[in-house]
């Protein structure tokens, strides 16, 4: 029997399954579809919040520490699988926020790198920019990160983990409760059901986790958001950095592909594209990128975020059974927030000493 099983193998499960398995136990990942093929690969892979003030501090603090240990998981994944997550550190150009000042408040308090800059900066530093941005923030030190090859560099390493398992095509259909504990997961593969044993159950399934602990009684207020994106490839750089307007964001790939994103739908787990998220999403790129009309869109996709409230995720033990716990509402920020997260979920189960507080996380505390 494994300690662990991990339901849901997106870039939450995998990474917490990684922690685990470092610190010797064994995991088996349950996977209803292919690993890091939801949320973990729409994303856009902006390792930051979107506007990193307007958060609480329960998000700020795993931001921050995720965004000082990404450089290292990153090194340390391309050196094992010769596959590289493409961390970029291309810094940030926010145009127009409105509330300016709150963020050079939050900038001055938490000591991150926010400048106020005016036309002469952004003409030098991004010339291919609309000209009626004539005033912006800029944070030099955000990076972006290639999710899909996240994913997929996640994946080959824990493949070659002899501690780790991982089961696609494998749905949990539901967790069968006895004496107080998660006694066995019930799992349909292949078309046949059977059952999975564990020390401990962990519901890392993003925005279907609400769904799974609602069976046993657990109603956390996790729900899809859906978000539409649109992908470019120029013939050339046509920006250096991440711009952002109005919650609306242009995300330079290492070879020049540009990722548009995105829009905000409630629209329950209907994962569709939309003319008219197109045509929104492409307005906005042309208004930050006029040149961005020479090309055509290559590919348009939606992805569902696990909405939590405020955006704080549920970290921690749920319900009444000693060996259940949940990583999972990470909302806009699941990939920025990975890295902390699961590490933080990992310090609980393993009884390490948390390097952050857990109690702003913790399921049973309304957030
Ligand atoms: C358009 C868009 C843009 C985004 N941009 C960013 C960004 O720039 N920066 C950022 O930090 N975040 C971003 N996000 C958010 C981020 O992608 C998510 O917060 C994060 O990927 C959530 O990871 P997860 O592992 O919890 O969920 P997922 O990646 O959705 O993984 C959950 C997995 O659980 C599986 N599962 C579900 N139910 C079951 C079951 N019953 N049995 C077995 N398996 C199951 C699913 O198949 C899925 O693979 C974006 C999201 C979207 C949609």
């Amino acid at each position: 029997m494994n300690d662990y099983v991990v339901i849901g193998g997106g870039v939450i499960g995998l990474l917490l399954a990684r922690e685990l398995a470092a610190a010797g136990a064994t995991v088996t990942i349950l996977e209803q579809g292919q690993c890091c093929r939801e949320a973990s690969w729409a994303g856009g892979g902006i390792v930051s919040p979107l506007y990193p003030w307007r958060y609480s501090l329960p998000v700020s603090a795993l931001a921050f520490q995720a965004q000082q240990s990404y450089p290292q998981l990153v090194t340390a994944l391309r050196d094992e699988t010769g596959i590289d997550p493409e961390f970029e550190q291309t810094g940030l150009l926010m145009l127009d926020a409105d509330d300016e000042h709150q963020a050079l408040d939050w900038a001055a308090e938490t000591g991150r790198n926010v400048q106020k800059v005016l036309s002469g900066f952004i003409n030098l530093h991004e010339p291919g920019l609309s000209k009626r941005f004539d005033r912006g923030l800029w944070m030099p030190e955000i990076a972006n990160i290639r999710n899909p090859r996240l994913g997929q560099a996640l994946i080959s390493s824990l493949q070659n983990n002899p501690r780790v398992r991982i089961l696609e095509r494998t749905k949990v259909v539901s967790l069968v409760t006895h004496d107080g504990s998660v006694a066995h997961a019930e799992i349909l593969r292949e078309g046949q059901r059977d059952n999975i044993s564990a020390g401990n159950f962990v519901v890392t399934a993003g925005a279907w986790s609400g769904g799974l602990l609602s069976d046993l009684g657990i109603h956390l207020p996790i729900i899809p958001v859906k978000g539409q994106m649109l992908l470019f490839r120029p013939d050339r750089k046509l920006t250096s950095s991440i711009l952002l307007t109005a919650g609306r964001y242009l995300i330079p790939r290492r070879d020049n592909h540009l990722l548009v994103g995105s829009t905000l739908e409630h629209t329950d787990f209907d994962k569709s594209t939309t003319e008219e998220g197109l045509s929104s999403l492409y307005q906005s790129a042309i208004g930050l990128l006029p040149e961005l009309a020479e090309f055509p869109v290559i590919q348009q996709w939606a992805g569902l975020r696990p909405g939590a409230p405020q955006g704080i995720p549920y970290i921690g033990r749920v319900g009444r059974w000693k060996n259940l716990y949940i990583n999972a509402g990470h909302y806009r920020n699941g990939l920025v927030l990975a890295p902390a997260s699961t590490r933080l979920l990992a310090d609980l189960l393993l009884k390490r000493k948390p390097e952050i507080d857990p109690s702003p996380y913790d399921p049973y505390i309304p957030h």
